[in-house]
C-alpha cells in the first residue's frame, strides 16, 4: 500500500495520507452508517417524454472486447436517457437535490467509483476497451497522492463523458463538522477541481454517506447540483444491498478505486468484472448517470 503514496510528496504529508488511506479502506464508504444516515432522497418520478440521443454516441465495444476482459456477453446497450434531469431547473445556490436511487423504470444501474487510492493501469485499458460508463468521486488529498489525478483524467473517456467530482479535501464525517469547516472541505474541493477542469463539478458525494443541513447549505452555496448516495456496495466479489438481495431499476452502485492490498488479492479489474458480471445475470446493463441526474 506503501507504494501507491511513494510519490513526491513530503514525508510529513505521505504519512498523514497513510494514516488517512488507513482509516478509509477500514471503512470505506460502504460502513454499517453508509447509506443509512441522513434524510431520504425524494422520490419524484423521472419525467419521460421524448428520449434524446445518447450524449456520445460512438461505437459499442464488440464481444471480444468483454471476452477479453472475462465477460460471457457485451452489456445491453443503454435505453436513451430522459429527455429531463433530476436536476433541471434548480436555482443557483439552492441545496442540492439528494439522491439515492435515480428514479426510473429502466433496467439499468449507475456504477460510482470513490476516493482515487488505487491507480490501476489496467483500469483505464478495461474502461476504455469496453467503453464502461461511470462516475467518479474523489477525495483531493487520496486522489492526489501518487500519479495523482493524472490517472483519473485517463478515465473520462470519449467527449470527457465520465465525470470528475466532489469528494471532499480529505474524506471527514462531515457531520462531525461546523458548518464553516465543512464548507471548506466542500467548496475547498470544488475549487481544486475547478481550476482543474474549468468547471464547478455538479455533483457531490459525502464521505460515509452522512450529512445534515450545513453539509446542503454549504454544497448548494459552492455549486452541487445533486448530492449523491447509494443503495448498493460492490465488495470483492458480490454486491451488498440496502433493501432486498437484487438490484432495482435506477441503483446507484458504490465502488472504490481500490487493489489488491484492500481486496485481498483481487485486483480493480477483477472486481469491475465481478461486478458486471453480477450487473448482466441480473438483466440489468450500465447506464451514464450524468445523463439522469
Ligand atoms: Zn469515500
Amino acid at each position: 500500500m506503501s507504494s501507491r503514496i511513494s510519490g513526491p510528496i513530503p514525508a510529513r504529508r505521505a504519512a498523514a495520507v497513510t494514516t488517512l488511506l488507513l482509516a478509509v479502506l477500514l471503512s470505506g464508504c460502504s460502513g454499517s452508517s453508509g447509506g443509512s444516515g441522513g434524510k431520504q432522497a425524494s422520490g419524484a418520478p423521472s419525467p419521460r417524454t421524448e428520449p434524446t440521443a445518447p450524449a456520445s454516441p460512438s461505437a459499442a465495444p464488440d464481444a471480444a472486447a468483454y471476452r477479453r476482459w472475462g465477460l460471457d456477453k457485451p452489456l445491453a446497450a443503454p435505453p436513451a436517457p430522459p429527455s429531463a434531469k433530476l436536476t433541471d431547473g434548480l436555482k443557483p445556490g439552492a441545496a442540492p437535490k439528494v439522491i439515492r436511487r435515480v428514479p426510473t423504470n429502466d433496467k439499468v444501474v449507475f456504477l460510482t467509483f470513490d476516493d482515487g487510492a488505487e491507480k490501476d493501469p489496467e483500469f483505464v485499458k478495461m474502461a476504455k476497451d469496453l467503453k464502461l460508463p461511470f462516475t467518479m468521486f474523489l477525495t483531493d488529498d487520496i486522489a492526489r497522492a501518487g500519479s495523482g489525478y493524472g490517472y483519473f483524467e485517463q478515465l473520462r473517456g470519449e467527449g470527457n463523458r465520465n465525470t470528475i467530482n466532489n469528494h471532499t479535501l480529505s474524506h471527514p464525517n462531515l457531520r462531525t463538522l461546523s458548518a464553516d469547516a465543512q464548507r471548506r472541505e466542500i467548496c475547498g474541493q470544488q475549487d481544486v477541481l475547478e481550476k482543474r477542469y474549468g468547471g464547478k463539478p455538479p455533483l457531490f458525494r459525502p464521505p460515509y454517506g452522512n450529512y445534515n443541513d450545513a453539509t446542503l447549505a454549504a454544497a448548494g452555496g459552492c455549486g452541487v447540483k445533486a448530492l449523491l448516495l447509494w443503495e448498493v456496495t460492490m465488495q470483492i466479489n458480490d454486491m451488498r444491498y440496502a433493501q432486498g438481495d437484487k438490484l432495482r431499476p435506477g441503483d446507484i452502485v458504490l465502488a472504490h478505486f481500490r487493489g489488491p492490498s484492500e481486496l485481498k488479492g483481487t485486483t480493480m479489474t477483477r472486481m469491475v468484472t465481478n461486478m458486471l458480471r453480477s450487473i448482466e445475470r441480473q438483466g440489468f446493463t450500465v447506464a451514464r448517470l450524468e445523463d439522469y441526474v
